[in-house]
């Protein structure tokens, strides 16, 4: 299975998988064959049902050439970087801005494809 392929199948049981070198510690996101920072193939997933991050920017999309997302504009989507390293790319729930604290969770598209969503901690969480 590719890296990709496992992402999707992890997504689909709704587990946000990031990968980890295990011969020097980095995470990353999407998956690879390899490490993005020291080549290793070592990696191995760690799985979670969330991961927490912060908004670094934000946009609207009016326009879409996918049929699955027309009906849902416009589309807010943003860069969020997780607290375990990675930058995603998520989209966002109606109440999060550059700054904002949030959850990131997988989960898939109609055609099978892990997507990321960002919604703010709710109060009284982590
Ligand atoms: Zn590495």
């Amino acid at each position: 299975m590719t890296p990709i392929a496992e992402l999707a199948a992890h997504a689909k049981a709704g587990e946000l998988a990031l990968q980890r070198c295990t011969a020097c510690g980095a995470v990353q996101y999407p998956p690879r064959e390899l490490c993005l920072s020291c080549l290793a193939d070592a990696l191995e997933w760690r799985v979670s049902d969330h991961e927490p991050g912060k908004v670094l920017a934000t946009t609207t999309l009016h326009h879409s050439h996918d049929p699955q997302f027309r009906s849902r504009l416009p589309l807010r989507v943003g860069l969020v970087r997780l607290d375990a390293g990675p930058t995603t790319v998520c989209f966002l729930a109606e109440d999060c801005g550059t700054g904002t604290r949030v959850v990131v969770s997988a989960e898939t598209d109609d055609a099978d494809r892990a997507v990321l969503t960002a919604a703010p901690v709710q109060a009284g969480a982590r």
